[in-house]
C-alpha cells in the first residue's frame, strides 16, 4: 500500500524525521501511521491492498472510518473481510465500528459506501448569502432505517471526510 510514510519506519514503528514531520504539521496523524503499519501487515493475507492508497482516517463517536484510494469495488467483499479482522487487533478495539471505504473523488460515491444498503436518491451542494456551503445528500423516509449509522454520526463523519458541513436529509 502506497501510505505517506516510509516503509522503513512502518516496519520499525518508530519515525523517521522526515515523517515525524508530517504529524506535527498536523497533515497526518499517529492514528493514521498506526493503520498504515496495519495494512503493511495485511498485504501478504490480502495482495491487493498492494496497489492501494492509503488516503485518511477519521473517528467520529466511536466510529472509524478508513479511506483509501486506487482499489476497484471489485474488492468490497474482501474489504469487509478486512474490516472484521483489523476490528479484532488490540489496537483498533476500541471503536464500536470500522469502515473501510474507497475515494474515487466523487463525494457521491463516497456516501452511497456508508449509507448502504441504503440508497442515496441525489445530492447537492447548497450555498449561503454568506458564501459558505453545504453538501446535502437525500435519502427517501422509507429507506431510512437501513442507514447502518446515528444520523448525527454520519453527518458528522461526512462533514469530516467532505471538508464542509454536510448531511443526510430524509425526503
Ligand atoms: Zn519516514
Amino acid at each position: 500500500m502506497k501510505t505517506p510514510f516510509c516503509n522503513f519506519d512502518l516496519k520499525t514503528g518508530v519515525l523517521c524525521p522526515n515523517c515525524s514531520q508530517l504529524i506535527e504539521k498536523g497533515a497526518y496523524t499517529m492514528l493514521d501511521f498506526e493503520i498504515s503499519r496495519i495494512f503493511l501487515n495485511m498485504e501478504k493475507t490480502y495482495p491487493f491492498l498492494e496497489k492501494a492508497v492509503y488516503v485518511k482516517s477519521i473517528e467520529v463517536n466511536g466510529l472509524l472510518i478508513i479511506i483509501l484510494r486506487g482499489i476497484s469495488e471489485a474488492y468490497r467483499g474482501l474489504l469487509r473481510q478486512v474490516e472484521h479482522k483489523i476490528s479484532r487487533l488490540n489496537l483498533l478495539r476500541r471503536y464500536k465500528n470500522i469502515r473501510i471505504i474507497i475515494d474515487k473523488g466523487d463525494p457521491r460515491f463516497l456516501v452511497e459506501q456508508l449509507v448502504s444498503p441504503a440508497h442515496l436518491v441525489s445530492y447537492t451542494v447548497v450555498w449561503f448569502p454568506d458564501g459558505s456551503s453545504e453538501y446535502v445528500f437525500r435519502v427517501k423516509l422509507s429507506d431510512m432505517r437501513r442507514i447502518p449509522l446515528p444520523l448525527q454520526v454520519l453527518n458528522n463523519a461526512l462533514s469530516k471526510i467532505l471538508g464542509k458541513p454536510a448531511k443526510i436529509a430524509i425526503i
